[in-house]
């Protein structure tokens, strides 16, 4: 053992090289900050410039509100900022930076010139830092705003340079980071050279879509849908990419919170779980997501690097991604958009949302919906380690005046309706009256969808008879049917929404059955394929099913007519206890 040195507070430019072991880990890392920087500083337009994959230069120029003068020096000193000054400010913060820490530490691994002018003043300054000390300052040729030069990143931490890949390697990592970094700021422009070749140019106030466009293949940029859904407080806006258009690449879900690229096992879990029965196993989805929320209900100083948050609900955030998603997948999102919007991170017993919840609205005529069955018709996947990890506990159904708590006996959905109201939802029933509705809404439009491989069916001398009655109706459903032959039936196209093994059991059932008219088929078939009682449902799937059933005209009988749901007032369960 050696012998025992005394413990000593480590010198200032010591200080900063640990401090950047945690914030530059890469030369992306240096263009992250920089980056990050000129953006918070309200810039509209930033030129950035690599050389040798970030380790022979990182430039970075903005035109943001600059660095006055006489603070240069605290720009470059370790806890110094203009972001934050009180412990309060740590529970809201706006900006992308905020601890102070990134230039200091920049300039402590590397030789780092800042170049500024701010609005107020009529000369520009520098200040070069080496290795963490001040080399010199002095005035300088600038317009207003800033520009950082990182030169000979690491060429004093040789222990780093080791860990580097290619330099192409490298220059790839800092273009991502610009690409996360500009697709949440498209109010900005943005161009970047590598090696003094261009290769970005992005004009100020783009289009996400258009944006995006400059990242991703046409194939995967064709057919992007619209993001857009609002609900206590928690707004969810961005793309999602078209299942048939799914590639087996990981690296296309782009996560944000309130335009902050993260990284989110939680926001990634409710993505997957939208495109969930929309993709074959090898593919990903495609996505950028941004969530919005107060500032106040999520904490982003929980990452060296400021690429994880905590979020204070963790199940509002979960269930408003995956709504949000499976809303433009099945093309509902401005549809929830109108929904009222309900309180949401407030304590058990504080004010709601507006009392208007589609449930005290009086039954309408249901909205237009495209002509799909709007659940997944898949069995519950049973017990064991899924990718599910819908979390558990209480689950407000955002922007409804509604919270699922749980599933009783395996057959009834148990909510929260408005101010302690109970109710106790049949789930299969609901899920009756949800079929019925979508097969309703699909027969009423003829819809149908072909079949890739059309699907033969023997079909018996007595079945064949009955066909004939309800050839019409089965058409009508979007079923197109063909005779190959005396004993048997080509299917060629199904009702939207329904695979071709589904479909096929539904015409099994219908020509074994004494349906006769359109209605009769529609129940039959909706009872047929709904949900069972006795079916464990995830969290997801069961709160999936109660807002599709909320949306649903007649839905407190199912076809056949029993009631859906029974419920007491907060005031009858007062009796019931004898409390009154
Ligand atoms: P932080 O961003 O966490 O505050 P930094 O070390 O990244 O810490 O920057 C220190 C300070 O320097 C910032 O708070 C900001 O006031 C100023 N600054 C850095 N870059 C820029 C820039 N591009 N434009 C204007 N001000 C900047
Ligand atoms: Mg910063």
């Amino acid at each position: 053992m050696t012998e025992r040195r005394p413990i000593r507070v480590i010198p200032e430019a010591l200080k900063n090289q640990i401090a950047a072991g945690e914030v530059v880990e890469r030369p992306a890392s240096v263009v992250k900050e920089l980056v990050e920087n000129s953006l918070d500083a309200g810039a509209l337009r930033l030129d950035i410039g690599i050389e040798r994959g970030g380790q022979g230069l990182v430039m970075v120029r903005d035109d943001g509100s600059g660095i006055p003068g006489d603070e240069l020096l605290l720009a470059v000193t370790r806890h110094a900022t203009s972001k934050i000054n009180r412990l309060e400010d740590l529970a809201a913060i706006s900006s992308l930076g905020f601890r102070g820490e990134a230039l200091p530490s920049i300039g402590s691994v590397s030789a780092m010139r800042v170049t500024s002018r701010s609005a107020q003043s009529d000369e520009a300054r520098f200040i070069e830092v080496e290795a963490g000390r001040v080399l010199d300052q002095g005035p300088a040729a600038l317009d207003q705003g800033t520009r950082v030069e990182v030169r000979d990143l690491f060429s004093c931490v040789p222990a780093r340079l080791k860990f580097l890949k290619t330099e192409a390697g490298e220059a790839r990592r800092c273009q991502d980071a610009v690409m996360r970094l500009c697709l949440a700021h498209c109010g900005a422009g943005f161009s970047m050279t590598v090696n003094s070749r261009q290769v970005l140019s992005l004009p100020q106030g783009q289009a996400l879509a258009d944006r995006v466009r400059a990242f991703w293949p046409p194939a995967v940029c064709q057919g992007l849908r619209p993001v857009s859904f609002a609900a206590g407080g928690i707004k969810v806006s961005g793309l999602a990419g078209d299942p048939a258009a799914a590639q087996s690449r990981p690296d296309r879900i782009l996560l944000y919170v309130n335009r902050r690229p993260i990284r989110d096992r939680l926001m990634l879990a409710a993505v997957r779980q939208a495109y969930k029965g929309r993709l074959l196993s090898s593919e990903c989805p495609q996505a950028v997501v941004f969530l919005d929320l107060a500032l106040d209900l999520v904490d982003v100083n929980v990452h060296p690097a400021k690429q994880e948050v905590r979020f204070r609900d963790e199940g509002a955030v979960f269930s408003a991604v995956r709504l949000a998603l499976a809303s433009a997948l099945s093309g509902r999102g401005d549809d929830i958009m109108r929904e009222p919007v309900s309180g949401f991170g407030q304590g058990p017993g504080s004010a709601r949302g507006p009392d208007i919840g589609p449930w005290a609205r009086p039954h309408g005529p249901a909205p237009e919906r495209p002509a799909a069955l709007p659940l997944p018709l898949a069995p519950a996947p049973g017990p064991g380690p899924g990718p599910r990890s819908a979390p558990r506990g209480p689950i407000g159904l955002s922007g409804r005046d509604v919270t699922y708590l749980g599933q009783l006996a395996r057959t009834y959905l148990v909510l929260e309706i408005g101010r302690g109201r109970l109710g106790l939802l049949d789930q299969h029933a609901a899920h009756e009256r949800v079929l019925f509705e979508a097969l309703r809404a699909a027969g009423s439009k003829g819809e149908t969808r072909p079949l890739a491989a059309p699907l033969e069916l023997p079909l018996h001398a007595s079945a064949a008879a009955r066909l004939e009655d309800i050839w019409d109706p089965l058409a009508r459903v979007g079923f197109v049917l063909e005779m190959a032959g005396p004993e048997r039936l080509l299917m060629r196209g199904a009702p939207p929404g329904l695979d071709a093994g589904r479909a096929k059991g539904y015409l099994e059932a219908v020509l074994d059955s004494r349906a006769r008219t359109l209605e009769d088929l529609w129940a039959l078939m909706a009872c047929k394929s709904a949900i069972k009682a006795g079916q464990a449902l995830a969290a997801d799937e069961a709160l999936a099913l109660v807002e599709a059933w909320l949306d649903c005209p007649g839905r407190d009988y199912c076809p056949h007519g029993r009631p859906v749901m029974v419920s007491w007032e907060a005031a009858e369960l007062e009796k019931l206890f004898k409390r009154k």
